[in-house]
């Protein structure tokens, strides 16, 4: 069994970009985790989505021996440091705070060119309420610009601590970052045991799904010893199984016969089915059952989409592909609808927008289906004239207005950091999405930060974005829900329907302030217009609002040259031929529904 005294667990935490997943590069290098052959940039970002939009989606632990060099803790030692790499995008901070669940402490990062963010006042709430030991480093030292002084300044005063314990490091050149480690070992605490013994204890902080190994959990050790064929025991899911195998992550699944106490590790379960797993239970021995670890809070879905397959023959490897995505995305939910038009189908539940597209995309370049999702929605409490009241989560659901008596939505808190001089920019920015500024505070280094209220809706509405562009990214952005029932507040929104041909497209269905429903109502169907291919008959687009066409395009038929092979004058002749197109593309029309094409979908909702 390794002594205690020699493992340090932490994660790796800022706002997005600040260099974390680079940093975490230069530690597999200098640890010779990974060998320079195989290294290559934001080397744990090895989802495709990942590398090709430059972000982490996934936590990604990795177990890395490091050898001191001799000075003042003494001679020369091993250590072994578990790195759980996090996401710094907001949607999916639920992926942070159970990594932090696994740890001691954290490496606070902050990029000296841009400064403390939103996202690192909530990380550092988070390490906080999690009482973990914080080091803080500031990043991006070799860039010329780095406001370094200013920046350590602003941690001290946050952090409350001395700048002289702000590391200054660069994840790109690999300056401090040695010295960073040796901080590490000093300074986060070795893990601690609850209990003595070899009896097993484990908190599962994450899945994968291999397709011939199964349902592999990613734990962290806090008391005893896990064999290699012992019997397991979930706590939560009452399930019992045999570790089939067990080990490190080196970053690749390193088989050992047991993993101890301190560490982090995998276990291959044997078991197949996704649906009776779940991340935050405690992994015990099945003949000595020890206590519960405490395990997470479940986060709760912001917006909602129905996601149907495309070809309802898929729609049992929709099911199984879903199962197996919120394994390894422990924040999506799902549930089964019966849907009338489009058939079969179900209701995912997302953390945000980005949260959605990654599962979408997932969905359909990891399982290679097809999907027709709805435009997503937040959910509405709608009180009817009958005196019933619903949550509703699609538009497709959304009673006509002569029906409703009120509608309520929820809105959030908004905290928005930015440099002063965008202040005005950022104030219209907030009126356009109906919020309501709470509060203007001066915040270290000519910013303010701003407290605001908004509609969750209109958070939804690519603000995020928005906020990036008016700031030249320096504003950054952080949002909470509380549901409490003083956050709902009533809604003057309405159904807008899309219609393709006189068909409804439910589909497209979305819910809008009435302030806006005739501005997006023509953006909707001009954007339609844009994505929707040709076809051999005309395609009417139309937006239907309050029982009316309140905006319509039309995309002309394909022309096909059906005298070409006719030539001089002969009028008569060509005009019985075109005589005989014109009926067949009315028939045609009749006979087979026009047909969109899945990936339109997904561009309407972007
Ligand atoms: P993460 O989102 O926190 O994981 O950030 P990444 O590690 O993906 O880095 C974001 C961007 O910053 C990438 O383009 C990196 O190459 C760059 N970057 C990271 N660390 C440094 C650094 O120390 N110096 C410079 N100049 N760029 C860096
Ligand atoms: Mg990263």
């Amino acid at each position: 069994m390794i002594d205690l005294k020699n493992i340090r667990n932490f994660a790796i935490i800022s706002h997005i970009d600040h260099g974390k997943s680079t940093l975490a590069d230069r530690f597999l290098e200098i640890t010779n985790t990974v060998s320079k052959r195989e290294m290559k940039e934001q080397f744990l970002d090895n989802m495709e989505l990942e590398r090709e939009k430059g972000i982490t989606i996934k936590m990604r632990p990795v177990r890395m021996i490091w050898k001191t060099p001799k000075c003042d803790i003494g001679v020369e030692q091993e250590f072994i440091l578990n790195l759980i790499d996090t996401p710094g995008h907001i949607d999916f901070s639920y992926e942070v705070s159970r990594a932090l669940a696994a740890t001691e402490g954290v490496i606070l990062l902050v990029d000296a060119t841009q400064g403390v963010q939103a996202q690192t006042l909530t990380n550092i709430d988070i390490a906080k309420s999690l009482n973990l030991k914080i080091i803080p480093a500031v990043n991006k030292i070799d860039v010329k610009d780095a406001r370094i002084e200013e920046t350590k300044k602003d941690i001290a005063n946050i952090l409350n601590c001395e700048e002289s314990d702000i590391l200054e490091i660069s994840g790109k050149t690999g300056a401090g970052v040695p010295e960073l480690l040796q901080v590490i070992i000093e300074k986060i605490p070795p893990p601690k045991k609850d209990f003595e013994g070899e009896n097993p204890r484990a908190l599962i902080f994450d899945f994968e799904y291999s397709e011939h190994k199964g349902i592999i959990a990613y734990v962290r050790v806090f008391d005893g010893v896990i064999k290699k064929e012992q019997e397991i025991y979930l706590s939560k899911s009452e399930i019992k199984f045999k570790a089939k195998e067990i080990g490190f992550l080196c970053p690749d699944y390193s088989s050992q016969n047991e993993i101890s106490a301190g560490e982090i590790g995998y276990i291959v379960t044997g078991l197949k089915e996704p649906s009776l797993v779940r991340v935050g239970d405690t992994v015990v021995s099945f003949s000595n059952l020890m206590p519960e670890l405490h395990g997470y809070h479940e986060p709760k879905p912001v917006i909602w989409a129905n996601f149907f397959p495309a070809s309802q023959a898929d729609f049992d490897m929709l099911k199984k592909a879903l199962l197996k995505l919120s394994l390894n995305d422990s924040a999506l939910r799902f549930e089964e609808i019966q849907a009338d038009m489009v058939g079969r189908g179900f209701r995912l539940g997302f953390l945000g927008m980005l949260h959605l597209e990654i599962i979408a995309e997932r969905i359909k370049r990891e399982f290679k289906i097809d999907t027709i999702n709805t435009i997503p929605s937040v959910v509405y409490e709608v009180q009817r004239k009958d005196g019933t009241c619903d949550k509703i989560y699609s538009a497709a659901n959304f009673p006509e207005d002569f029906k409703i008596s009120a509608v309520r939505e929820i809105w959030v808190n908004a905290e928005i950091l930015a440099p002063e001089v965008q202040a005005n920019d950022i104030l219209k920015l907030l009126k356009d999405f109906e919020g309501e500024i709470k509060d203007v505070l001066n915040f270290s280094g000519n910013r303010i930060m701003l407290k605001a209220e908004m509609p969750l809706r209109e958070l939804m509405r690519g603000f995020f974005d928005k906020l990036k562009s008016v700031s030249s990214g320096y504003g950054s952005f952080n949002y909470d829900i509380d549901e409490s029932d003083d956050k709902w507040r009533f809604a003057n929104i309405t159904r807008l329907d899309i219609l393709i041909n006189e068909e409804e497209v439910s589909a497209l269905s979305r819910i809008v302030p009435e302030h806006r429903l005739s501005k997006d109502a023509e953006e909707i169907v001009e954007k339609l217009k844009d994505f929707l291919p040709r076809a051999l008959y005309q395609i009417k687009i139309q937006a239907r609002a309050h029982g009316r066409i309140i905006a319509s395009r039309t995309i002309s038929a394909l022309k096909k040259n059906v005298t070409g092979h006719l030539y001089g004058g002969d009028r008569t002749r060509k005009m019985k031929l075109w005589q005989k197109q014109k009926k067949g593309k009315s028939r045609l029309k009749e006979k087979s529904r026009y047909q969109i094409p899945p990936d339109v979908f997904l561009k309407v909702m972007k």
